[in-house]
């Protein structure tokens, strides 16, 4: 806590001054190789904050998400996730690793994730996914982890699906059933992956409108999308990442209708298609 004050300083006074920062990211570098696919990139997500991640592919997106719950791990700068400093060292082959196992498992507990391709477990019905982690990692009681995952499967339109398997589902009930998973352990944060990207055009909206009322009730979200109109709408804070640094950020209607770089007017001029 103690390097977080510290950080205060250095923090742009905004009008969120005030309120809790959910996730604060300080010059985060990451390299695979020779390829240098993050090179200093720094967010602040306040609480309540919508934050919608731009970028062309290969511009290092997903390994920003990645490395903010550690599936990746930075080769330097910070991340503090509810002002907690995740720990990290190098080790003798000058790999950078998280440092403490039992800090990188809670703190995962308090980022909920939605990938692209659902990753689902393909084994257990709706129901049974939603209450696995709140059952094993929470230690929440069967019967109350039930009663949770049915208030949250109504919630995203799925309480006639809670014994269906994945695969008897559409890819948007599936993504549906995947935000619901998130949502049971009641995060901190929750990171979205390209939510909608593997789904036909004509199930995105369905699951766009979840995020939409998630946002709505104040959920801290960081999310990657190609869905413009959808950024617009949603989003407090638009950053449009190009080549691992970020090129544009402000409000959305600053970023996509007041593009500064030519890098993002073309972005945009490829990328504007559906309406929810
Ligand atoms: P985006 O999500 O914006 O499309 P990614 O973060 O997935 O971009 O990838 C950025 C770059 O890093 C790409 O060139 C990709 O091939 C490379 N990359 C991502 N993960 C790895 C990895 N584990 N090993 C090697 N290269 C990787
Ligand atoms: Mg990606």
């Amino acid at each position: 806590m103690e390097a977080f004050s510290d950080l205060f300083g250095q923090i742009p006074m905004t009008i969120n001054e005030g309120t809790p920062i959910s996730l604060l990211v300080e010059n985060i570098c990451k390299r695979f190789g020779s390829l240098e696919v993050l090179r200093g990139i720094s967010l602040t997500a306040y609480e309540n904050d919508v934050i919608t991640l731009l970028g062309a592919s290969g511009s290092g997106k997903s390994t920003l998400l990645r490395c903010i719950n550690l599936l990746e791990t930075p080769d330097s700068g910070k991340v503090y996730v509810r002002g907690e400093l995740i720990e990290m060292s190098t080790n003798r082959d000058g790999q950078a690793v998280p440092t403490n196992r039992r800090q990188v498992s809670r703190i995962r507990a308090r980022l909920g994730m939605v990938f692209q391709q659902f990753n689902l477990w393909s084994h257990l019905t709706v129901l049974q996914n939603v209450i696995e982690a709140p059952i094993h990692v929470l230690g929440l009681q069967r019967r109350e982890a039930i009663e949770r995952a049915q208030e949250l499967l109504e919630k995203v339109g799925l309480s006639d699906k809670l014994d269906y398997y994945p695969s008897h589902l559409s890819g948007g009930q599936e993504q549906r059933a995947a935000i619901a998973r998130a949502l049971a352990m009641e995060p901190d944060l929750i990171l979205f992956d390209e939510p909608t990207s593997a789904l036909d055009p004509e199930l995105v909206g369905e699951v766009l409108k979840v995020i939409q009322n998630l946002a709505s009730e104040g959920c801290t979200m960081l999310i990657v999308t190609h869905e413009l109109n959808f950024a617009r709408d949603v989003s407090s804070q638009t950053v449009f990442l190009d080549q691992g640094r970020i090129e544009e950020q402000g409000s959305p209607d600053n970023v996509l209708d007041n593009p500064q770089s030519e890098r993002l007017k073309r972005f945009l001029s490829g990328n504007y298609r559906r309406t929810i």
